[in-house]
Order: structure tokens, then C-alpha cells, then sequence
């Protein structure tokens, strides 16, 4: 088993990373920036370290600063948790050359993920169903890429292979706006990204977001924790989200998740990982792999009882996978609404002192936060505040479950987005379940 991890990230992951630590007997090191001594986690931790200023490019993302933080206390695995540097190829390497564990995937896997090109070209030859599309990264000849998009069919999504966040992306409707559109992507993507590789896919028109959770101990044994769907999104961020997904097709379903565990054997994976997929039409295209523990983890615990982090650990202490997927089973349902300080109307974030935090209870309900009354949010880094997570026996059960645990969350002294919550709770189609990726920003705006 490790011995002592060191958790390079803050906020309510950092807290939960730490506590799946202390389950297993593992001690811990909290990182942290100047603007950040005051969070929860730092306080919990057996032993803390400032890494930098409050800028996360010289503090979160600083990767000197991070390994002599684990070498001045002796620390033997760290854990990325999700944004910062969780999907850095570069990171995991230099963790794992100066002698400590990364834990996740290889770093060669999460340089193959990465690149949406080479990652949708792996599930292919493993057989996971893509978005009809380019056979790969689109060629500097004219009149090969109009004949790609004619072949798929308008409208089209031109894509940066190194995209991230919803960021170098561009829909065509028509082919006299093909080629501009190619290569304003392709310069936009080279500035952003260093990289400006593009792709073609076909642009679904109602899609749902639904993704499969899968862990894989690399060495031979991998296994899928069902699916999520996550397709209330504004901005490509996502909102709430639930598992499992509603209203999927059975056999579909079926197929998708064996071509995710038999992928996981195929790339010799190693960790917790998400498929992401567009779901249409009782289809799915997978769009790309998350080779990290996601925000929206929670609901897949509480309806399988897995404790993904621990599993994490558990995995990169180099255990095989104890868990057999015949031992997984689906009970109940669970919604995730993400609490954000920021303002409900323009969405701009909204830091500042909370001067009354009160977490809703009760059996079912979950919150996964580092807030305390007092606690002042800094204005540098995201949003996210916390996360409320509730079970039911059933779907119904579940939401009743979270529209009661939403009114009794308090948070005051910032703007939050709780009222849009407790909106979307209320939505009747959204109660129906199944609205596609559209409906949020659509129900926004109008
Ligand atoms: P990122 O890595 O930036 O999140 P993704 O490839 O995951 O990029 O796509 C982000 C979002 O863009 C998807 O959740 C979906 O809303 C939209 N999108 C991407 N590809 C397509 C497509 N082929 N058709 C329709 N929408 C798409």
C-alpha cells in the first residue's frame, strides 16, 4: 500500500482525495498556494507545504514546485485529482522519473488520449462505435477535405486535435464555408493549443452527453461502473448530472459497455477513466477519453457503491483490480447538482466570504464540499464550490431527494448559482428525463 500521498490539487476534491487516504491508512500532504491556506483540506492533512503565489501557473500548475514539495516530505504516490495538471503527459512522466507513483494512467496513454486524433483512431481499431467522420487528422488538400465532408454529409464539426473545453471547435452547415472555416480552426487551435491539427466528425444535431466510468488495474483486469449522463451543459460545462442515464437503449447500452472494458485491455489502461460518448437515436459515438477522476464521479458511487478514488489508490499501489464486474450491479438512481459561486444571471464568478454555510442532511443526501462559514472563496481559481449528491430508491425518489436537499442548503455572502438548481430540479422536461445537450442553453436563453 502507498504510504503517504500528496494531493496537488485544492478544493472539494482535495478534500475528498483525503478522505479516501484516511480510509486506507494512508497519510497525506496538502499543497497549497498562498491565497489557499485556509481550505479545509489543508487543514486535515498530516502535513501541508506552500507551493507558490496565488496564480495557479506558479503555484497548482508549477511542476518544480510540486515534486521538491514531495521530496522535502518524503511523500511516495501524488495525486493529480481533475483539471490542473491531471491530463499532463509531461507531469506524470517527470512524477514518475523523480522516483514517486503517479496516480493514473501511464503517461504514454494519457499522451494518446489527448490527442483526439490518435485517441479516436485507438477505439476504432478496438471497436468502439466513433462519429462518422475523417480518417484522421484532415489533409492540406482542398479538394480532399470538401469530398470528406460530402461523403459525412453536412452539417460537419471541425475539431482541434489538442482541443480542451468545449475550446477549438467550429460547425459548418454548407460547403462554400467549409475551407475558411478549416483554417480559421486550424490557426486558432496552433495559438491555443501549439497544435493545429484538425479533424472532421459529423455534427450530431440532438445528442444526449452520456459516458461510461471504467477502472483498469494494468495489468490485465478491467471492469465499467455503467453510465452517466451529463447533457444539462452551458458552454460545454456541465451543470447536473446523473446516473445511470435514462432511457438508453438496452442492447446499445450492452455493447458499448464491453467495447469500453475490452478498449481498456486493448490500450493496456491503468486507473479510472471516463468514455465520453454523443447518444443519438438509440446510438452511441464515442468523442474522447478523460484519463482522470471526473467532477461528476459521485453518482456512479452512490448507485454502485464503488469508491472510485479508493480504487484509484488501491490500483496505483500496483494491487490487481479485487472487484469482478459481475460483483457491480446498478441500485437506485442519483443526481449531481454543481454549486458554483457565481452570479445567476451573467454567470460572471462571485468570490468572497461566506458568512453562513449550512449543508443539507439526511439519508441519501451527499455534499462533497470544502466550505465552512467563514471560509473566503479566492477570486482565482474555478468556480466550483461544492457538489450536492443525493440517492433514491428510484429516479422519482431521487429528485424529491435533491429539490428538498437544495432548499436547505445555504450558502450566503456570494452569489451562487443554488436558485438555477433548484429551477432545473422543477423543469418538467428534464423530470421526464433524457433532454439533449441543447436544452439547457436553449431553456436559458429563452
Ligand atoms: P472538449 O474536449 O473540448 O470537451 P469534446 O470533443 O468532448 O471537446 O466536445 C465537447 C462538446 O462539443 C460535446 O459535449 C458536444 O456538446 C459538442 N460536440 C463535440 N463533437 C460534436 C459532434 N460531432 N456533434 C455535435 N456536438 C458535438
Amino acid at each position: 500500500m502507498l504510504d503517504k500521498v500528496l494531493i496537488a490539487n485544492r478544493g472539494e476534491i482535495a478534500l475528498r482525495i483525503l478522505r479516501a487516504c484516511k480510509e486506507l491508512g494512508i497519510r497525506t500532504v496538502a499543497v497549497h498556494s498562498k491565497a489557499d491556506r485556509e481550505l479545509m483540506h489543508v487543514r486535515l492533512a498530516d502535513e501541508a507545504v506552500c507551493i507558490g503565489p496565488a496564480s495557479s501557473a506558479h503555484s497548482y500548475l508549477n511542476i518544480p514546485a510540486l515534486i521538491s514539495a514531495a521530496e522535502v516530505t518524503d511523500a511516495s504516490a501524488i495525486h493529480p485529482g481533475y483539471g490542473f495538471l491531471s491530463e499532463n503527459a509531461n507531469f506524470a512522466e517527470q512524477v514518475e522519473r523523480s522516483g514517486f507513483t503517479f496516480i493514473g494512467p501511464r503517461a504514454e496513454t494519457i499522451r494518446l488520449m489527448g490527442d483526439k486524433v490518435s485517441a479516436i483512431e485507438s477505439m476504432k481499431k478496438a471497436g468502439v462505435p466513433t462519429v462518422p467522420g475523417s480518417d484522421g487528422a484532415l489533409p492540406d488538400d482542398d479538394d480532399a477535405v470538401l469530398a470528406t465532408a460530402r461523403r459525412i454529409g453536412y452539417p460537419v464539426i471541425i475539431k482541434a486535435a489538442a482541443g480542451g473545453g468545449g475550446r477549438g471547435m467550429r460547425v459548418v452547415h454548407t460547403e462554400s464555408n467549409l475551407l475558411s472555416a478549416v483554417s480559421v480552426t486550424q490557426s486558432e487551435a496552433s495559438s491555443a493549443f501549439g497544435d493545429g491539427t484538425v479533424y472532421m466528425e459529423k455534427f450530431l444535431e440532438e445528442p444526449r452527453h452520456v459516458e461510461v466510468q471504467v477502472l483498469a488495474d494494468g495489468q490485465g483486469n478491467a471492469i465499467h461502473l455503467y453510465d452517466r449522463d451529463c447533457s444539462l451543459q452551458r458552454r460545454h460545462q456541465k451543470v447536473l448530472e446523473e446516473a445511470p442515464a435514462p432511457q438508453i437503449d438496452p442492447e446499445a447500452r450492452a455493447q458499448v459497455l464491453k467495447a469500453c472494458t475490452d478498449a481498456c485491455i486493448e490500450i493496456g489502461y491503468r486507473g479510472a477513466g471516463t468514455f465520453e460518448f454523443l447518444y443519438e437515436k438509440g446510438q452511441f459515438f464515442f468523442i474522447e477519453m478523460n484519463t482522470r477522476v471526473q467532477v461528476e464521479h459521485p453518482v456512479t458511487e452512490m448507485v454502485t457503491g464503488v469508491d472510485i478514488v479508493k480504487q484509484q489508490l488501491l490500483i496505483a499501489s500496483g494491487q490487481p483490480l479485487s472487484i469482478r464486474q459481475e460483483d457491480v450491479e446498478v441500485k437506485g438512481h442519483a443526481f449531481e447538482c454543481r454549486i458554483n459561486a457565481e452570479d445567476a444571471r451573467t454567470f460572471m464568478p462571485s468570490p468572497g466570504k461566506v458568512t453562513l454555510y449550512h449543508a443539507p442532511g439526511g439519508l441519501g443526501v451527499r455534499m462533497d464540499s470544502h466550505l465552512y462559514t467563514g471560509y473566503s472563496v479566492p477570486p482565482h481559481y474555478d468556480s466550483l464550490i461544492g457538489k450536492l449528491i443525493t440517492w433514491g430508491a428510484d429516479r422519482t425518489n431521487a429528485l424529491t431527494r435533491m429539490r428538498n436537499a437544495l432548499d436547505e442548503l445555504l450558502v450566503e455572502g456570494i452569489k451562487t448559482n443554488i436558485d438555477l438548481q433548484k429551477d432545473l430540479v422543477r423543469d418538467s422536461a428534464f423530470q421526464q428525463g433524457g433532454v439533449n445537450i441543447h436544452y439547457l442553453e436553449k431553456k436559458l436563453g429563452g
